[in-house]
């Protein structure tokens, strides 16, 4: 089963204020080079979709109501859906803040009626948080994911095993997992064009254009995936970037940016429970040419100061000459939190970022900060 919530960011805002429902919502970064995180399905209408830059959203959606996204606020309210997943399956394996696949796979014995099934746990969401969510049934990942969103929103489809192959040979080839922009025009020039042409083709020749992705297109393309689900998958990383209105010209410039990113990734590692080893830095330059570099910790952490030192550092390494418009910092090789080893100077940060995170649970992010990060206005 996958289980995937409608324009999820959108939707909470939709929820959480009368005033914009039914309106078109687009949640993202606001600045004019930011980019939608989410819109609601009224904003799509106008043809704004996720991923699309926010100038061009704001042209094609001038009255469109821009919220700003809310991140702690929508892991609050991911975690108490997966606390509904939860009373469905024995298994779950999140993929992102909306979404999951469950393992309900030996539960025939449970459960008569496959569809009721579904319509229970999506009542519940519905109930409970005020959300609706799209649900898919199928006899394995693939196939599921695809049933979730064959009828978004308010979705609830399950394909059997027998249906499987005739259901899915007419959809685009970019349906299938795995089938990127790259693979689809190389596909495409080979005359593929729906995942039925694929389904019936020599293996021989895929294997000579494709490689050892060959045995997994074809798999797919026959409705045929043995991946299981992997219930014990942590969170793969926690970042944040920035997309600056004005490239960034000077050091003083990126080390203030880089430390208001160390802030916004730290307070999201303490909240969510985790201490990263590694911490990568992203950089876009204003020709569009991107760097990553990373450095993995003697100890994983989840202070700013660390982040930010160790950002810095990555930074400096680089000797960039060139202008900058993005930077981006993420912590990975995420543990939990309670592991890592507390000294008696860890046990004075932590007393202080504890205090520093109580005041943002409460009065929102921008409560507290660094000195270094006000500007004269504020
Ligand atoms: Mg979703």
């Amino acid at each position: 089963m996958h289980v995937d919530m409608d324009a999820f960011f959108a939707a909470i805002e939709q929820r959480d204020h009368a005033e914009y429902r039914n309106k078109p919502v687009i949640v993202g970064g606001l600045s004019n080079r930011g980019v939608v995180s989410t819109a609601s399905y009224e904003a799509r209408q106008f043809g704004v979709f996720s991923a699309m830059s926010m100038a061009e959203a704001r042209k094609r959606c001038p009255d469109g109501i821009f919220v700003s996204t809310n991140h702690h606020h929508y892991s609050d309210v991911s975690r108490q859906i997966f606390n509904i997943f939860a009373d469905f399956a024995p298994s779950i394996e999140p993929l992102s803040l909306d979404e999951a696949f469950m393992d309900v796979s030996g539960m025939e014995k449970l459960v008569q009626d496959w569809r009721e099934y579904a319509l229970k746990l999506k009542k519940r969401v519905e109930n409970e948080i005020g959300l609706v969510a799209s649900v898919g049934i199928a006899p394995n990942k693939f196939l599921a994911k695809l049933a979730s969103d064959l009828e978004k929103p308010n979705g609830l489809v399950i394909i059997q095993k027998e249906n499987a192959k005739n259901l899915i040979k007419d959809l685009p080839i970019r349906s299938l997992w795995g089938v990127g922009k790259k693979t689809a025009v190389q596909l495409q020039a080979l005359g593929f064009y729906t995942v039925g042409q694929i389904a019936t083709a020599e293996l021989g020749f895929l294997v000579q254009h494709f490689g050892n992705l060959a045995y997994r297109l074809l798999e797919l393309a026959n409705g045929r995936d043995d991946r299981e689900v992997e219930t014990d998958r942590l969170t793969q990383s926690i970042g944040n970037e920035i997309t600056f209105d004005q490239d960034l010209l000077n050091r003083t410039q990126v080390e203030k940016e880089l430390l208001a990113l160390a802030e916004k990734v730290g307070w999201r590692l303490r909240t969510e429970g985790y201490a990263a080893r590694t911490i990568t830095i992203k950089i876009r330059f204003a020709s569009f040419a991107t760097i990553t570099r990373s450095q993995t910790l003697l100890e994983a952490t989840n202070f700013d100061e660390d982040i930010y030192r160790t950002a810095v550092k990555l930074y400096k390494k680089c000797a960039i000459t060139e202008k900058i418009r993005l930077l981006g910092i993420t912590g990975n090789q995420l543990s939990l939190n309670e592991q890592f080893n507390l000294f008696e100077e860890d046990a004075k940060k932590k007393s202080l970022y504890g205090t520093l995170d109580q005041l943002k649970g409460r009065f929102g992010e921008k409560i507290i900060t660094k000195a270094k990060l006000l500007n004269s206005k504020d």
